[in-house]
């Protein structure tokens, strides 16, 4: 893992900058998605009365737990029936991920969720993070009857969640200035609200998507507090998770996640990166909690012969001890004995090590 480690920052420069190129190259599509999607939404795993079933060091080994493991948080920009950019990705081939993820044994958890540890999905079931970046409204529309589009990620997530009743719906959405598309108030409200009442996060990726590297500290908080003000009017609960436009840093590190621009202060628990690995466990010493990387969704050619979501699930699925699994109690942490030692101090008396 040291090798992947060092990798870190030479791959997100590299997403840095393809993400420069493609936002200059691409021009803006219209966003028009057709008809409704079939399955009717359903709420995100409902949350259970009985209490959680208590992992032991048994039941722990039975099904291989290691909550010290990697995990993939997938980032995705454009879903559009036609791509336009190597970043976008159309209907076809996020159906066509998602079931994978799904018949691998994955759950769908929100990034706010994976950053608090609050990791709460069956034994032997591994957690991913679906990451929608700049509010693109192919990521999120209702139709007339008040439900998901069809084709738009949320749809699609529906649709798989339907197939595949261990799925469950659950993103996050990070947002700029028009959230989905939209520039009016009320409508921006109502797509907040429809998301976030059905388990949703939307969350602050800046106003106006600059390259915050390049901005002054107080010009990188003025765009944060912008975008924060923005999503109150919106409805969406103060934002505790972050990602950076290009995954590019400001040149004051801290300042992507707390600052105080025109007398409001902001502080995140978490910043995301634009690349190019799983994130190691919120629960290991090493957590790079303002500095997550993400994995983009795409095949295995050109730059994303290594980096992308087709080469590092295939890694995963060969790699199954590297791997977070969860013993199916969110109020424990499992691990085998020899990696008892990567968990972070804070986690101490809620261990398994087995
Ligand atoms: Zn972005």
């Amino acid at each position: 893992m040291r090798n992947l480690a060092r990798m870190t920052a030479v791959a997100n420069v590299v997403v840095v900058v393809i993400g420069l190129v493609a936002l200059v190259l691409l021009p803006r599509s219209t966003g028009e998605e057709r008809s409704p999607v079939r399955a009717q939404p359903r709420s995100p795993s409902p949350t259970p009365s009985v209490a959680p079933p208590k992992a032991t060091a048994a039941s722990a080994r039975k099904v291989k737990a290691n909550e010290a493991g990697l995990v993939p948080v997938i980032m995705y920009h454009r879903i559009l029936p036609k791509r336009l950019a190597s970043i976008d990705r159309t209907p076809a081939q996020l159906r066509k991920e998602l079931e994978r993820l799904a018949k691998d044994g994955y759950v769908p958890i929100t990034a706010a969720e994976l950053v608090a540890g609050k990791i709460d999905i069956p034994p032997g079931a591994h957690p991913v993070v679906l990451t929608f970046d700049d509010g693109h409204p192919g990521h999120f529309a209702l139709d007339q009857s008040g439900r998901p589009k069809k084709d738009t990620a949320v749809g699609i997530i529906y649709e798989v969640a339907a197939k595949y009743p261990s799925f469950r719906p659950a993103a996050t959405f990070w947002v700029t200035r028009a959230p989905f598309g939209l520039r009016d108030r009320e409508r921006q409200k109502q797509a907040v609200k429809w998301l976030v009442d059905h388990g949703f996060e939307v969350a602050n990726h800046t106003y106006s998507h600059p390259d915050l590297r390049r901005l002054s500290d107080k010009r990188v908080s003025e765009q944060i507090v912008r975008q924060e003000r923005l999503l109150k009017k919106a409805g969406a609960p103060p934002s505790t998770t972050f990602a950076l436009p290009y995954g590019s840093q400001p040149r004051k590190l801290s300042r992507a996640h707390d600052g105080t621009w025109d007398g409001t202060r902001y502080h995140f628990d978490a910043v995301f990166l634009a690349g190019a690995q799983p994130t190691v466990s919120p629960y290991a010493k090493s957590f790079p909690r303002y500095a997550i990387p993400r994995i983009q969704s795409n095949g295995k050619s050109g730059d994303c012969r290594r980096w992308c979501t087709t080469y590092w699930l295939d890694w995963l699925d060969k790699h199954p001890r590297e791997r977070y699994t969860s013993d199916g109690d969110p109020a424990r942490v499992s691990v085998p004995r020899k990696l008892r030692a990567t968990l972070s101090p804070a986690r101490a008396k809620s261990v398994i090590a087995y």
